[in-house]
C-alpha cells in the first residue's frame, strides 16, 4: 500500500477513517496557518484572514473527529498520504521549504484548492470503496464538508484572479525586522 499512494486500500473501520481524518485536518490546519503567515509577509491581509478562517475550520473538524474518536483506539497510520502537494507534482511538497515567500495570492489559493480537492476525493473514495456502512456515511459527510471548502476557495480564487499578481509589487516585503 505504501508504494501506491494514489490507490489507497479501502477503509473498513470507523477508527481507521477517524485516524485519517485527524491527520488530514491537522495537516490542513498547519498548512493554512503557514499560508496565512506567508500572505501576511506579502501584506495581503485579506487572503491571510481567509487562510486563518480555513485553518479554524480544519481545527474545528479535527476537534469534532477527536470527540468522536474518544474511547476508540485509533490505528497509527503513516502521515505521508496527507502531506499537501503541489498541483502537478504529487511527490513534492512545495511548502516544505521556503519557496512560498514569492507565492502570489492566486498561487496560494490555487495550492489550497488543489489540496482541498484531494481531501474531498480522498473522503469520497473512502465512502465509495468501503464495505462498512458506518464508514460510508461518515466519509460522505466529510467529503461534503470538503466540498464546501472547495467551493469557498473557488470563489476566493475567482475574486483574486482579477487582481494584479503580487510579484509585481513595487514595494517588496523585505523590510528589516
Ligand atoms: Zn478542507
Amino acid at each position: 500500500m505504501k508504494d501506491r499512494p494514489d490507490t489507497p486500500a479501502p477503509i473498513d473501520t470507523v477508527a481507521e477513517l477517524l485516524a485519517h481524518a485527524l491527520e488530514l485536518e491537522h495537516e490542513s490546519a498547519a498548512r493554512y496557518e503557514q499560508l496565512a503567515d506567508s500572505m501576511e509577509v506579502h501584506h495581503n491581509r485579506l487572503t491571510a484572514e481567509q487562510f486563518r478562517h480555513l485553518a479554524a475550520l480544519s481545527e474545528e473538524h479535527a476537534a469534532g473527529v477527536g470527540q468522536r474518536a474518544a474511547g476508540i483506539t485509533l490505528p497509527s497510520i503513516p502521515p505521508w498520504e496527507y502531506k499537501w502537494n503541489c498541483p502537478g507534482s504529487p511527490e513534492s511538497d512545495c511548502l516544505e521549504h521556503e519557496p512560498h515567500y514569492l507565492m502570489t495570492r492566486v498561487e496560494a489559493l490555487g495550492l489550497a484548492l488543489h489540496n482541498e480537492r484531494r481531501a474531498q476525493s480522498f473522503y469520497a473514495q473512502a465512502a465509495a470503496d468501503t464495505g462498512n456502512a458506518e464508514v460510508r456515511v461518515l466519509a460522505a459527510e466529510m467529503a461534503a464538508e470538503e466540498a464546501d471548502h472547495v467551493a469557498m476557495l473557488e470563489g476566493w480564487l475567482a475574486e483574486a484572479d482579477g487582481q494584479p499578481p503580487r510579484q509585481d509589487d513595487p514595494d517588496p516585503p523585505n523590510v528589516a525586522a
